[in-house]
């Protein structure tokens, strides 16, 4: 069993993203927008920050208190669509419930887009014709060219049915040439499903759902959860699946940093199609 190392990997892509950004005049910024104070987003920010420095990208972060008006947000994203110095926009999520994120995200211009989750991204994806593939889908993308892990004839099962992972990574592991399965919580019997899998992909969010019972000799395993219990972290498959598994990507350590990576790397898309430039 061979771990899929997105730790060693992302800092190889960040130091292209860097390369890249130093070779521009202009520092590409990234705007990212937070409402409320949740505990997990403001880590993830702060990832994110961490990673915008070491790339020579500027964030800036727009930091509202749980209760704003929906209308001053949405005034600001409309006046980061205008800014010409500004990039991309995220809007980091989840927001406190009563607001629309249907609404916000689509405020955000789909030029400006490097989460890739407005509608016009995500159409543009089904089209088979995406601008931005949203990040953590790109990251998977990113880990099977590197380890060198071939989709066309696979079969390939993706637990969880979000618009953030799971089926953004069902239309690309089709258009490789895959041929995929997608479960879910009303799924019966979703060992029966997992267990005929050469790649398995689980986004739901519950400790270690997934056991060795439940795969095949030989899979290979994306375990994009994060369940931070007690202040420590696991993933959604059990660390006793190494015994079958070909490949495993760790929790901490596989797909969280791909993610931060690819948000990066997105990010320089944007400049370079604003800017006209290679
Ligand atoms: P999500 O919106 O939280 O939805 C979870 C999905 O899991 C739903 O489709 C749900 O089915 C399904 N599900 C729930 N219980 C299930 C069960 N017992 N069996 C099968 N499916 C079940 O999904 P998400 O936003 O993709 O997040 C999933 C996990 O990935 C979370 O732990 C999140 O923190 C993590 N995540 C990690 C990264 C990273 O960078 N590593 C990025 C994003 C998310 P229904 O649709 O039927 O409710």
């Amino acid at each position: 069993m061979e771990l899929l190392d997105g730790k060693l990997l992302s800092s190889k892509i960040k130091d292209e993203v860097k390369a890249g950004s130093d070779s521009y005049h202009q520092t590409p910024i990234l705007a990212v927008v937070t409402i409320g104070d949740d505990e997990a987003s403001q880590v993830y920010v702060n990832n994110k920050k961490k990673a915008c420095e070491y790339c020579d990208m500027s964030m800036m972060h727009f930091s509202y208190e749980d209760g704003v008006k929906e209308s001053v947000v949405i005034k600001k994203i409309k006046e980061l669509n205008k800014d010409k110095t500004v990039n991309g926009i995220i809007l980091q999520l989840p927001l406190p419930e009563k607001y629309n994120t249907d609404k916000l995200i689509n405020t955000i211009s789909p030029l400006k887009d490097v989460d890739g989750l407005t509608d016009v991204s995500q159409g543009k994806l089904l089209a088979g014709n995406p601008t931005f593939v949203p990040c953590t889908p790109k990251g998977i993308l990113e880990i099977f060219d590197h380890y060198k892990i071939e989709l066309e004839g696979k079969h390939v099962v993706v637990v969880g049915r979000s618009l953030l992972v799971s089926k953004p990574i069902m239309l690309e592991c089709i258009r490789r040439n895959a041929t995929v399965t997608m479960c879910h919580s009303k799924t019966k019997n979703l060992g029966e499903y997992t267990k005929t899998a050469d790649i398995l992909i689980v986004a739901v969010g519950k400790k270690h759902l997934i056991d060795e019972s439940m795969v095949k000799e030989g899979v290979v395993i994306i375990d994009v959860g994060i369940n931070r219990i007690e202040g420590k972290l696991y993933g959604d498959v059990n660390p006793n699946v190494e015994s079958k598994a070909s490949y495993v990507t760790p929790v901490p350590g596989g797909v969280g940093p791909m993610t931060v990576a690819m948000l990066l790397k997105n990010t320089l898309i944007a400049y370079k199609n604003q800017n006209k430039v290679e």
